[in-house]
């Protein structure tokens, strides 16, 4: 059996598009940490980013029985 298709990523930070699937995280300060400062964008909804399918995994998040490196997991890559 193939493993399904993930939903597209729910937020994703507009400035190091840091991608969640949380709804708290929508509209709070992104929380990754980019050489060595945090990064001072904030997550929006991910329905106003263009998507494309991971190609590795084929928005699955899964590569056999891995995570996907390539997406983080969440099956999606932002188009651009
Ligand atoms: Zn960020
Ligand atoms: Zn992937």
């Amino acid at each position: 059996m193939r493993p399904s298709k993930l939903p597209k990523p729910l937020a994703a930070c507009n400035v190091c598009h840091a991608l969640s699937n949380l709804h708290e995280s929508l509209n709070h300060r992104c929380d990754k940490v980019v050489s060595g400062r945090r990064c001072y964008g904030t997550y929006k909804s991910a329905m106003t980013y263009l998507w494309d399918e991971c190609e590795s995994c084929e928005a699955t998040g899964k590569v056999g029985p891995q995570t996907c490196s390539a997406c983080g997991g969440f099956g999606w890559t932002m188009y651009g």
